[in-house]
């Protein structure tokens, strides 16, 4: 259950709340967009060749696998584990194959394993800008673009205001401390 002294101190947006399952595949459309359009620069700096196929399969793989990841890794220490409090419902599908572990050691686990899933962000911006320079298209450009708008501003956007901006364990995030300024002067 949730920690009602941490409730008190909670500068956050929105009042914490249940989330219906609407709401959680809402909360989870950046992330599986992310994992679209990165594969789509893929097919399209390959020419839907079988390398670009192949490597767009590993990335969606790779998104798939640092959800995984995550749940396996870092949910087990949250506060959310097994509620329906968890936004994106990660920490009930955990609760189905991992034991609910010390909350205090929260920060250290996120610290220790969401560089796992850093690339995700990087890859396909990476491969995006050098093709973009080596032989321009403005397909892979809108792609790019598009990656960008929904990976660097409305994937973390969401995350900060509609899931993290009321975890009672933001205090204790590196994610979130990095983000205090513009959540106390939205
Ligand atoms: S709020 Fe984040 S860390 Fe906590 S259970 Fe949900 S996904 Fe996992």
């Amino acid at each position: 259950m949730l920690n009602s002294t941490n409730k008190e101190n909670c500068d956050k947006y929105r009042p914490e709340k249940e989330y219906t399952n609407i709401e959680v595949l809402l909360d989870n459309l950046p992330y599986i967009f992310m994992g679209i359009i990165g594969a789509a620069i893929n097919l399209i700096i390959f020419k839907i060749s079988f390398l670009g196929i192949g490597l767009s399969f590993l990335y969606i793989a790779y998104t798939i696998l640092g959800a995984i990841w995550i749940m396996i890794f870092v949910c087990p220490y949250c506060q959310y584990f097994d509620t329906s409090f968890c936004p994106c419902g990660y920490g009930k599908i955990s609760s189905r194959f991992k034991e609910k572990h010390p909350e205090t050691m929260f920060s250290k686990k996120f610290k220790k394993h969401i560089p796992f899933i850093v690339p995700l962000w990087i890859i396909p911006l990476l491969e995006g800008g050098v093709y973009l320079f080596l032989d321009y298209n403005l397909t892979l450009l809108i792609l790019v673009i598009a990656f960008v708008i929904n990976s660097y501003i409305i994937l973390p956007l969401l995350a900060r205001i509609y899931g993290c901006g009321h975890c009672p364990q933001k205090d204790d995030c590196p994610w979130m401390f990095q983000m205090k300024p513009s959540i106390n002067n939205p």
